[in-house]
């Protein structure tokens, strides 16, 4: 059946790079909701012409979700991405869709429009052959580049519902899976100081801008304290002149963890800063929005099945991990086994150089396929 699979995603493969190329040309910002919905729009007619039941989950600010559902019975697959990109809608006249050298380049064709189109091959092949397993759930979402605010809710009810959910991000260098993916938090420290004229009595006055210094420096020993976290203050603010002593003062604090007890500790520690500086006060504000994808035995064990798929077509499928988040990191989190980073091979994600090799497409479809198929007839068994 696998070769079976391979030679139909090979004899379709131009039929998924026109699907790449409708979606990206339909450029779809997070948070511009016209765009996105007309992207989803386009997408949601490619799926209901490929047989799925589509449902449109109406948002009021970001773009609709698409949750589409193939095949029936009592086991669920899940297949998820998102079809919003970090691109403003106009720069594809700066990276123009271009076909070169065997790769496709343009915005969001790396992350992720190419790894919705390798799911829905993937579908494809499975009905042609009869192999449709069960039941196969896609949720298409429309806000993952900003912390999938308004799509984590649903992703998590149908990973609930799913005996695994396999994560069509893009893959790491030369086609491996990601199998651990960092938690990610933001927080924000806020300093409250007293104003004074910093020349005639700087002494009634509590500095924010120094008593923020102070605990920039001093989170650098957190690192220390919790080995796998990474802290990185991304962005300050504070004072208004250069002759007054500051009043007010902040800074923006991008945090990642290996494990959810690191979380623990790191969000611990922050909430239990003091001040060094006299006078001011010190709030923190903010939380963890994703936690770790930590690679437990359910994720190794999906990871073999698709180690051992792609063998038997001919890949040598490695993993690895990054510090960057997806939805995957919720339904992992749940204990659902999830495998990230299915979607395309390429390069060049949020950058001006993304691209996918397009001679990969079909086996990528076919590792899918194979792998939505062989999980639910096994845990079907089980
Ligand atoms: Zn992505």
């Amino acid at each position: 059946m696998l070769n079976d699979l391979l030679r139909y995603c090979e004899a379709e493969r131009d039929w998924a790079l026109e699907t790449i190329l409708a979606l990206a040309s339909l450029e779809s910002p997070t948070g511009d909701k016209a765009a996105v919905d007309r992207c989803g729009g386009e997408l949601a007619k490619r799926l209901r012409e490929i047989g799925g039941v589509v449902n449109r989950l109406e948002q009021p600010s970001a773009g609709d979700h698409l949750r589409a559902e193939f095949g029936a019975g009592a086991g669920q697959v899940l297949l998820v991405g998102h079809f919003d990109t970090v691109w403003p809608v106009g720069q594809i006249e700066r990276m123009p869709l271009d076909l070169r050298d065997g790769c496709l380049f343009g915005p969001g064709v790396f992350d992720m429009k190419g790894g919705i189109a390798i799911g829905m091959l993937a579908v494809r092949a499975l009905k042609r052959l009869n192999a449709l397993p069960g039941r196969v759930v896609m949720l298409w979402t429309s806000d993952e580049e900003r912390g999938s605010s308004s799509s984590r809710q649903v992703i998590e009810q149908e990973a609930l519902r799913s005996h695994a959910v396999f994560v069509l991000e893009p893959s790491l260098p030369g086609g491996a899976v990601k199998t651990a993916r960092k938690g990610c938090g933001e927080f924000l420290l806020k300093v409250q100081g007293v104003a004074a004229h910093a020349g005639v009595e700087p002494d009634q006055g509590a500095s924010a801008v120094h008593e923020l210094a102070a605990q920039i420096i001093d989170l650098q020993r957190l690192r220390k304290l919790v080995q796998g976290a990474s802290l990185n203050v991304g962005v300050i603010s504070g004072g208004t002149r250069p002759n007054m002593v500051a009043e007010e003062a902040s800074a923006t604090v991008d945090v990642r963890v290996d494990t959810a007890e690191e979380a623990n500790q790191i969000e611990t520690l922050l909430r239990q800063r003091i001040v060094t500086v006299p006078g001011t006060r010190l709030e923190v504000a903010g939380a963890f929005n994703r936690p770790p994808l930590e690679r437990t035995d359910a994720v190794i064990k999906l990871y073999g099945r698709a180690r051992e798929i792609a063998f038997r077509l001919g890949h040598d499928l490695g993993e690895g991990h990054t510090g960057g988040g997806s939805d995957g990191n919720f339904t992992a989190a749940l204990g659902i086994p999830t495998l990230d980073g299915l979607g395309a091979v390429g390069a060049g994600a949020h950058a001006l150089h993304e691209h996918i090799e397009v001679a990969d497409l079909p086996w990528r479809a076919a590792l899918l396929a194979a792998l939505m198929s062989e999980t639910q007839t096994e845990d079907c068994e089980l």
